[in-house]
């Protein structure tokens, strides 16, 4: 928090008072507690620090981008400015950037490239908030651009769909694991791409080792995923995900809004998007995709059934006052707005980092639902963390605010397990990082096994690692000690 005053909106002033703050003279209900004596404090006074998830900043901070010092706020609002300008080549970082970063860091960045699971994808808001003194640390550089420098070894266990969805997909783009509820993936474009994403198998170009499997993209096509949900009478809950639902036109999402909600057994609907943490200036630019939203909204609560916005910030460096605006006109328009993050090493794994995201998300009444274990993602060995630390966070993170703004911690569990609290194992063993755990609701006759990154075991734990003969054994002898025997690894 070091913008100077007028970077920055002044929601209201900080910090304990010795007086009360003028801000309530003239307030009616308000100016009456002026009669009254200032009870004596329990607590210590707070900081303006503490209260920081408060400020937003209203910089021009994309000027500080050589391409960019001369674009107004008018201009880099527009949608089409943030979709013209966005990076999908190194060339393009190299000639926006020009002088501005070191050609060692884009160097570092072209050889990260080469064998990246994701294709590249920088919109020119998230451009414009790194902190490009010293790249290597930002937490939208780790999120979106990688390094070679960076890198770390693959672990051994890891598959391209380590969550097994194409296992559990009836028909393409739509996955079927819990009894009420499916994902639909109408499509397999996003905003940005996100190195740490679960649907790399699928999302984004081809790059130079991933042949990804293509969702459709066409209503013609959706009919399929649409018939199998008409035909499943138990489906009462609809994910919309992909891909993401901000590509979508707007007549598009109202197609799909509108059919789901004639289907007389979806009784709940969340479209996810990452858009509002890296193009927020949509939600207030686009008015017909925002309209077609939020009609979809209305039409449900007359029909009272819930459809909601999933967004995706994973820290509080994401959300400038452009963010603040656009969530305000979501909640004066009646739309619930619920987070899910990924933990990422780097990006959000401090207690204060965390912290500081969910008071900034429950102060724009979004509310943080998941924090997710980073998935076993190809190429991304340096951004996951132990399942120790992650139980370690939740327990620190578990208290802070509301109960409803608290997020759940859970895994994904590899294989197809699909959400488990992080602290459910049924068996962890810190120096092979190996946990176990089990899904009965999904498959009870199954085990789910998750792999800590090797580098963040201790040095016994990594040695066992170093060598391939032993994997099998490591893994059965955690079977054997979780006691669940009689149950089988779901690979
Ligand atoms: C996450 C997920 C859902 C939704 O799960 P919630 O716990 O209700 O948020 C549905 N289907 C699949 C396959 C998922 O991965
Ligand atoms: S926006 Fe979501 S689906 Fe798209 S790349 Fe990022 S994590 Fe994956």
């Amino acid at each position: 928090m070091n913008y100077s005053d007028k970077e920055i909106t002044r929601i209201e002033e900080a910090g304990t008072f010795s007086e009360l703050p003028d801000s309530i003279s003239g307030v009616e209900h308000l100016e009456q507690l002026n009669e009254w004596d200032i009870p004596p404090a329990l607590k210590d006074p707070v900081s303006k620090e503490e209260l920081g998830h408060r400020y937003f900043r209203k910089d021009a901070f994309w000027q500080k981008i050589p391409a960019f010092s001369n674009i107004t706020e008018e201009e880099f609002y527009e949608p089409k400015f943030q979709n013209r300008h966005t990076v999908r080549k190194v060339e393009k970082l190299r000639q926006l950037l020009a002088g501005y970063v070191d050609d060692s860091f884009i160097e570092d960045v072209e050889r990260a490239m080469e064998s990246a699971p994701m294709s590249l994808s920088v919109s020119p808001y998230i451009l414009g908030l790194i902190d490009w003194a010293n790249p290597y640390a930002d937490p939208l550089r780790i999120q979106f651009i990688p390094v070679q420098g960076r890198h770390l070894p693959d672990h051994p266990q890891l598959t391209l769909d380590s969550l097994g969805e194409q296992h559990d997909s009836p028909v393409e783009g739509l996955v079927h694991r819990y009894f009420d509820k499916v994902l639909f993936l109408p499509l397999d474009v996003c905003p940005v791409y996100c190195r740490f994403c679960t649907r790399s198998y699928a999302i984004g170009a081809d790059t130079e080792t991933v042949d990804k499997v293509s969702f459709h993209n066409t209503p013609r096509q959706w009919n399929e995923a649409f018939t199998y949900i008409a035909s499943r009478p138990e489906i009462e809950d609809v994910v919309i995900s992909g891909g993401d639902a901000y590509m979508l036109a707007p007549e598009r999402l109202r197609y799909i809004g509108e059919t789901l909600l004639s289907i007389p057994h979806v009784r709940r609907m969340r479209f996810a998007t990452k858009g509002p943490a890296v193009m927020p200036m949509k939600l207030l630019k686009d008015a017909a995709w925002t309209n077609a939203l939020v009609d979809i909204v209305d039409q449900g609560r007359e029909k009272g059934k819930e459809v909601v916005l999933h967004t995706h910030f994973n820290s509080a460096s994401e959300i400038t006052e452009i963010t603040r605006k656009a969530m305000l006109l979501l909640f004066k328009r009646g739309v619930t707005v619920r987070n899910q993050s990924v933990l990422i090493r780097g990006v959000n794994d401090t207690p204060d980092s965390m912290i500081h995201l969910i008071r900034k998300l429950s102060y724009m009444n979004v509310q943080p639902y998941y924090v997710y274990q980073h998935d076993m993602v190809q190429g991304t060995e340096d951004m996951r963390t132990s399942v120790r630390a992650t139980v370690e966070l939740e327990k620190i993170i578990r208290g802070v605010t509301a109960g409803f703004n608290t997020p759940l911690f859970v895994t994904d569990a590899p294989g197809g397990g699909g959400k488990r609290d992080v602290h459910s194992y049924d068996y962890y063993d810190q120096v092979t990082g190996i946990s176990i755990y089990r899904s009965p609701s999904v498959d009870s006759t199954k085990l789910y096994v998750y792999f800590d990154p090797v580098d963040t075991l201790p040095r016994e734990g990594q040695l066992l690692w170093e060598d391939p003969t032993l994997h099998a054994s490591l893994i059965q002898n955690a079977i054997n000690q979780s006691g669940y025997t009689a149950l089988t690894r779901a690979q």
